[in-house]
């Protein structure tokens, strides 16, 4: 059973629910700005506010831990992005009272500390494309300790009930702490939580993959050649951000491979892509693993240089696609 009373679970549902929030009203007052990483597009104002924000109640409620966040301040911050600052400034105001832009300096760069035996971790708006399409993205917040998950928290705005696409509805929190489950509740006020957990699907030709939008952050054909070696005969899931994580956790879709793309084949993934996901699917039940079965090694610092890409399942068919993925050369 969840104890939502312990002090970091609350602190961690009510951080990202109010990062949640924020950034939907990033994304409602600014929709029509620019579609780039850059400039002042909602994309760029909303990662920085969304940090600085979960910075700024870091140092009130746990001012001795670490942030592990995507985000530094150092672009922001420099010479000539005042007008900048000052937006991201107006939009954290709305959550905390007096502040000035060099506070909302300082809280995005706690996001650069260094990785302790406990800290958190934090990707404030996970899944940027969806974000900019007005589809699924999440804010992932997670707590490490000891190199391992204890509490992983998604705010996904755009989905009811942890799985169902709802563009515009009330959006979802889900929460998962170690040995407690993994559950979801509205993100408009956490009072029933409902329990998640994996499928029992354990026929590889009626595992739903999830798939991502992003070409880049895979590799397609051979996603597709493992479609074809274990002849899955369902459609994919295709969303955004680790609001796949949950969706995996709530039973709806059985899979989720992160191939190293030809593009980068030296790309590592990242702590804050995967911490608070991790958790989520392990406590419903499901695997999480790199390509080759390894666990993942979270001593490394903000990226995975132990691991190689990242396989999750609904757990009875982790060790088929390992297999599969082994007999394709991966
Ligand atoms: P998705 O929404 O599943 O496409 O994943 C979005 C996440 O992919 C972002 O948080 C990025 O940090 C991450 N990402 C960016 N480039 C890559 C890459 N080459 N390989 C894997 N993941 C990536
Ligand atoms: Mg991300």
């Amino acid at each position: 059973m969840l104890d939502i009373h312990h002090p970091e679970t609350r602190f961690a549902l009510e951080s990202v629910r109010q990062a949640s929030y924020l950034v939907r009203q990033v994304q409602a007052d600014l929709a029509g700005a620019t579609l780039s990483k850059s400039d002042h597009s909602p994309v760029t104002v909303g990662d920085y506010a969304a940090q600085a924000l979960i910075g700024s109640l870091l140092e009130r409620y746990y001012p001795d831990d670490a942030l592990v966040a995507e985000e530094d301040s150092q672009t922001l911050c420099s010479p000539g992005q005042e007008s900048l600052l000052e937006l991201v400034t107006g939009f954290v105001a709305g959550f905390v009272r007096d502040i000035r832009p060099e506070q909302v300096c300082r809280w995005i760069e706690r996001g650069q500390s260094r990785p302790a035996r406990r800290y958190w971790t934090l990707d404030p708006i996970d899944g940027t494309k969806g974000y900019l399409r007005g589809d699924q993205y999440a804010v992932a917040l997670a707590l490490i300790e000891d190199q391992q998950v204890q509490l992983g928290v998604l705010g996904c705005p755009n989905l009811i009930d942890g799985f169902r696409p709802d563009l515009g509805g009330p959006g979802s929190l889900v929460i998962a702490r170690r040995g407690q489950g993994a559950w979801t509740t509205s993100l408009a006020e956490a009072r029933e939580f409902d329990l998640l957990r994996v499928s029992d699907r354990t026929d590889p030709t009626l595992a739903r993959l999830l798939r991502s939008f992003e070409a880049q952050h895979t590799n397609v054909s051979l996603l597709d050649e493992l479609v074809s070696y274990l002849a899955i005969q369902v459609d994919p899931v295709r969303l955004d951000s680790q609001a796949k994580y949950a969706i995996l956790a709530a039973g709806k879709a059985e899979v989720m491979i992160r191939l190293l793309s030809e593009a980068k084949p030296d790309y590592r993934e990242k702590v804050w892509d995967i911490a608070a996901g991790s958790i989520v699917v392990e406590e419903a039940g499901g695997r999480v693993t790199d390509l080759h079965g390894k666990a993942l090694d979270f001593s490394t610092g903000r990226e995975f240089t132990n691991n190689r890409g990242i396989l999750v399942t609904n757990g009875h068919l982790q060790q088929t696609f390992l297999d599969a993925l082994a007999r394709l050369g991966v």
